[in-house]
């Protein structure tokens, strides 16, 4: 059944968007593709968060870096407590960081405005009406432990050139992905329901009371931009004419939905 969706959906696909010369394959070619390549329900945070996604694999990779360290001569009980540092730290991304973020924080790693100014470019910059004087243990205690981590790959003298070159380009990539999450903060709203039927009545109903807390919170956000997968709640009419009547209640206007894959990425709200 499936199948002839996607087939149907196909040759609606190449009437739209092609023109008479387009070869348009037979059914039985595209029944062919879709034997060998079925689709299949993907579980990963990829498509919803890619950053806190990439943050959980550089995590992985640095602690499986520490295993290797020990072929390098590192004590086991070294490695042990690397590995238990950064899995410490991960957590404390994951779940008590965001609630540390502010606008106006003393202490560097927390304040937004600091964390998203870009010093190159005036037109993504703006400054601090406070100093930055305050330190905090965790997020130390993450740049401590990256930082030791990339002193043994440096000081070690069981490597070669070579490899110690290899280890710290790997390394130096696994960093790049951790601080790139701790830079992306999202806030997340759960909503619960005794009683509802999945339709774009409720997906006005959240999005409204999403749009108001924000603007709550934020009066400076006007405008948002909505990432969501391709159930029928969404891509429903009434959700799109909705967006009207949303701004009239909210003062936020969405200005672009867009539809990831199916399957690949949910209820994402991107505010601008
Ligand atoms: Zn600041
Ligand atoms: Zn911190």
């Amino acid at each position: 059944m499936a199948q002839h969706l996607i087939c149907s959906q196909y040759y609606s696909y190449c009437q739209e968007t092609t023109s008479v010369n387009f070869k348009i394959l037979g059914e039985s070619s595209l029944f062919a593709i879709l034997q060998a390549c079925a689709a299949s329900t993907r579980k990963s945070m990829a498509g919803i968060d890619n950053y806190a996604a990439n943050g959980f694999t550089g995590f992985d990779n640095l602690k499986k870096k520490c295993d290797e360290l020990a072929v390098f001569h590192v004590s086991i009980d070294k490695v042990v407590q690397l590995q238990k540092t950064l899995q410490k730290c991960r957590n404390y991304i994951k779940i008590d960081y965001k609630t540390h973020m502010s606008n106006s924080s003393t202490i560097a790693d927390h304040c937004s405005v600091f964390g998203l100014s870009d010093s190159k470019d005036n037109d993504w910059n703006e400054e601090c009406d406070h100093t930055h004087t305050d330190k905090c243990e965790d997020c130390c205690l993450l740049d401590n432990t990256l930082a030791e981590i990339e002193l043994i790959l440096k000081d070690n003298d069981e490597m070669t050139e070579d490899i110690r070159l290899r280890h710290l380009t790997l390394f130096n990539q696994q960093r790049n992905l951790l601080y790139e999450w701790k830079k992306t903060s999202t806030k997340t709203f759960c909503h619960v329901f005794n009683n509802c039927l999945q339709n774009s009545s409720t997906v006005i109903s959240i999005l409204e009371d999403v749009l108001k807390r924000i603007k709550f919170d934020h009066p400076e956000v006007e405008t948002a931009y909505i990432r969501c997968d391709n159930a029928g709640c969404y891509h429903d009419s009434e959700t799109l004419l909705a967006v009207k009547a949303l701004f009239d209640s909210t003062g936020i206007f969405i200005r672009r939905i867009d539809f990831s894959e199916p399957q690949t990425g949910v209820n994402a709200l991107h505010i601008g």
